[in-house]
């Protein structure tokens, strides 16, 4: 059977340029299901034109319009929600139930941006002085692009798409290599739902597409999400050439678990956070902090709830926890296992034994617990990105906020505690840029901004949310005046109200 090959989705229809192609993988096979386009500079360059041309026009639309269209594109995404589902479990491996989750986390995102005749109104100032006005206006920037991480192929994008268009820009998709897919059906729903063609394009590839998209000059923005070494250079590349950038990097979330809390609900949420989607969320949580004896009851909770979690294909109903992503992740990963071995970490559940049946091809790990763990090894300074969740173990509350505030990483944290004064206490002083309180992966909706702190973030802007629409648009302040039929006359002074 001859490979299916991945098309690049330029001014409204699939656009296959083969010159160069990179393989996508089934992660619970391990087999080559699909080769996907990689773009050229010279095919960056045509869809950098056709949304040019479509912006020309897209900035003149009405807001009803607009808003017509993401209704549209709602209800198609919303129809669709198991088909875009079953891509992202057969590239990217997430069972069935986590992958309709991420759908519906998108799905608030367009919803979110179909309120845009609220969201891009400016202010207005009544007689600033007498007879003249002062207004803001929010305009579009013209075409801006988004490069995204494998972990969420279809509501990362979503994160900022919807909103970026809904202001009247022109998009320029480059989702990950590894699951290109749902972006694809995406841009085709998004066609059926009366978008104009080359208001978003899908262009796929590697380093090589994502530098012409740093460089060209048509491109006015960037949004990034992604590692964090890759987030500081599409930071600085793209600053660099004049673009707004705002790029979102990696993580190490850790939580805390006080003496006082309910064992039995931190263990289940350190496990929901922990191996939910394999680990590979960037709001995972990957360091347990037991403050005092929590340790010592949460440990063997979480052994017990290893034991039981069901790993296999994301596709077959009974499986909570999929593969990896690929071999390579995969290597890494188990690497930082062996590595926690070798430096002292008592290792509580080794997933590296796991075999799933039907399937000895597949990228799998069963979850692994470490406990004991220090910050001078590697499972605590780096980001895994994968099912290994580590304990570490402190005597009090001030040693662990020193602990997460000391981390490079800033993006998600969270505090278990039954004592609120504690918890308030900790919203203040952690300097982290998502706190939950009781809630292990806060997070925020989308009529809130995503966005972490430190080295989790470059940038100023944090992405969708208000935040979203004030990336996506400029601001103009206009002055008029219209006077009554009396003229004043000349006056050469530096204007002074009145
Ligand atoms: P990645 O940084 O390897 O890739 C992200 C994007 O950058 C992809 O589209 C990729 O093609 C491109 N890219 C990769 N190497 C590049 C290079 N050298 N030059 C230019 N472009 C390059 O990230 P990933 O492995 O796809 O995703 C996992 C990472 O994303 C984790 O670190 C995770 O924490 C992070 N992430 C962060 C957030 C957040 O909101 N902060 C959300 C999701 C994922």
């Amino acid at each position: 059977m001859a490979t299916k090959i991945i098309p690049h989705w330029i001014d409204g229809v699939a656009y296959e340029r083969s010159e160069r192609t990179g393989d996508v993988f089934n992660p619970a096979t391990g087999e080559v299901q699909a080769k996907v386009c990689f773009a050229t500079p010279a095919v960056v360059d045509e869809a950098v034109e056709s949304a040019w041309k479509a912006s020309q026009s897209w900035r003149h639309s009405s807001i009803a319009k607009r808003m017509k269209i993401l209704f549209a594109f709602r209800e198609l995404v919303a129809k669709h929600a198991g088909e875009i589902a079953k891509l992202l479990t057969l590239e990217h491996g997430k069972v069935t139930g986590d992958a309709m989750g991420e759908v519906q986390r998108g799905l608030e995102v367009i919803e979110f941006a179909c309120g845009i005749a609220d969201l891009q109104k400016g202010e207005f100032s009544e007689n600033v002085s007498t007879e003249v006005d002062t207004y803001s206006i929010r305009q579009p920037l013209g075409v801006v692009a988004g490069i995204t991480p494998f972990n969420f192929p279809a509501m990362v994008p979503m994160w900022m798409y919807p909103i970026a268009i809904a202001c009247g820009n022109a998009f320029i998709l480059k989702p990950s290599e590894r699951d290109p897919s749902a972006a694809n059906l995406c841009a085709q729903l998004f066609a059926e739902a009366g978008l104009p063609p080359g208001v978003f394009n899908v262009v796929h590839g590697d380093k090589v597409a994502v530098d012409r998209l740093l460089e060209h000059p048509k491109i006015s923005a960037v949004s990034f999400v992604g590692s964090t070494p890759i987030a500081q250079y599409i930071y600085e590349t793209g600053t660099k050439h004049g673009k707004r950038v705002q790029a979102l990097g990696g993580a190490k979330n850790h939580m805390i678990v006080l003496p006082d809390a309910d064992m039995e609900w931190a263990a289940d949420a350190a496990i929901s956070a922990g191996y939910g989607s394999a680990g590979e969320r960037c709001m995972a949580i990957s360091m347990l902090v037991g403050v005092g004896a929590a340790a010592d009851k949460l440990v063997p909770l979480l052994k017990e709830r290893i034991a039981k979690l069901k790993v296999g294909d994301g596709l077959d109903a009974g499986s909570e926890m999929g593969p990896l992503v690929t071999k390579a992740h995969l290597d890494k990963v188990r690497g930082y296992v062996d590595a926690g071995v070798k430096e002292g970490a008592t290792l509580v559940a080794d997933g590296r034994t796991l075999a799933v049946s039907g399937r000895p091809g597949g990228f799998f790990l069963g979850p692994c617990l470490f406990d004991n763990v220090k910050p001078n090894m590697a499972i605590y300074k780096d980001e895994i990105f994968g099912p290994v969740l580590s304990v570490t173990r402190v005597a009090t509350y001030d040693e662990a906020i020193a602990l997460v505030n000391k981390n490079p990483y800033a993006n998600g944290v969270a505090i278990f505690t039954n004592d609120g004064g504690a918890a308030r206490k900790f919203q203040h002083e952690v300097e982290v840029g998502m706190v939950g309180i009781n809630v292990p992966i806060p997070v925020p909706m989308a009529y809130y901004s995503f966005g972490g702190w430190k080295a989790s973030l470059f940038g100023d802007l944090h992405i969708h949310g208000r935040d979203g629409v004030k990336f996506y648009t400029r601001t103009k302040a206009v002055t008029s005046r219209w006077p009554d039929p009396r003229h004043r006359g000349v006056d050469l002074g530096f204007p002074q109200m009145s």
